[in-house]
């Protein structure tokens, strides 16, 4: 951590809240070392208050959409894995771990090309254990025409070749623009009805920091399956009830906590 005076404040062990403060200021370095954008800050906290309403725990349906990712991945010719600044600053190692577990490689894609961001996202994937990274060498990158935002340009040997990505954290209008250039798209969004969420092929409706390990552990365990076992994991999901189970558990949820709120109120 840095020496910003809030890197002091001590928050106690028991602070029902310490899980999500400690990301914060993974996000808040982040910042701080060029890895996460200025918007950023504000993307983590649109996805904080959508785990505010899901309980924050990685829920049985979200576990159905995990099941499905790992499979898709595993029978991808040439799946790729796209890196931004928030899941770089929020977990570098589970996403090397997850790269070498489904032998797909990490591709940095930034919406906000500020000049020494690659290098910083670079530099914490490199110290995380990440030996190959593509989408680092301005050089080779070609463009996909469907994008006019910079995140057009992409590594010929990564997502340009890619049948499935894994966009962790994505914009809508990229998920749109893979979905047009044929790409199958994983995302992980906590928003089920952001346009990311309703555009992916499977959607994973779960905080980043949860997912990731779960799906190395997943990984590990699908790698024993057949070719024909994955593929009925993934023909079982379907990714319009997975999002409608979703808004309707985030229902239950509310209406549970209506429940409790009146109980504490009314004492
Ligand atoms: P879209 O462009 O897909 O309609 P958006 O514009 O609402 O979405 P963006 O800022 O483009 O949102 O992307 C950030 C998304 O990432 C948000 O939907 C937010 O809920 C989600 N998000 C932020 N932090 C996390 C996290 N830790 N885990 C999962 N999702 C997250
Ligand atoms: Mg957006």
């Amino acid at each position: 951590m840095g020496n910003n005076e809030n890197n002091h404040v001590k928050v106690p062990k028991d602070h029902p809240r310490l899980t999500s403060l400690m990301y914060r200021h993974k996000i808040i370095e982040g910042m701080k070392n060029l890895v996460v954008a200025e918007a950023g800050l504000i993307a983590h906290g649109r996805g904080e208050c959508f785990d505010y309403i899901l309980g924050e725990i990685t829920n049985k349906i979200a576990i159905q959409a995990i099941n499905a990712a790992v499979a898709q991945l595993l029978l991808a010719q040439h799946p790729v894995i796209s890196v931004n600044g928030n899941v770089a600053a929020l977990c570098p190692e589970d996403l090397v771990l997850l790269s070498k577990t489904l032998n797909a490689p990490l591709e940095i894609n930034l919406f906000y090309r500020k000049k020494g961001r690659i290098d910083a996202i670079k530099k914490l994937l490199k110290k995380a254990g990440a030996q190959k990274i593509l989408g680092v060498d301005e050089n080779t990158m070609v463009e996909i025409e469907e994008l006019s935002s910079n995140r057009r340009m992409v590594d010929p040997s990564g997502i340009k070749i890619s049948d499935v990505v894994f966009v962790p954290l994505e914009d809508g209008d990229r998920t749109e623009a893979l979905k047009k250039l044929g790409k199958t798209v994983i995302a992980v969004d906590l928003n089920p009805l952001s346009r990311t969420a309703i555009w992916a092929d499977i959607t994973i409706v779960d905080n980043i920091i949860r997912t990731l390990p779960l799906m190395v552990k997943i990984a590990l365990q699908y790698k024993k399956y057949t070719k024909e076992q994955l593929k009925n994991i993934v023909n079982e999901f379907d990714n319009k009830k997975n999002i409608q189970d979703i808004l309707e558990f985030i229902i239950e949820y509310i209406n549970l906590q209506k429940e409790k709120a009146f109980d504490i109120l009314y004492k």
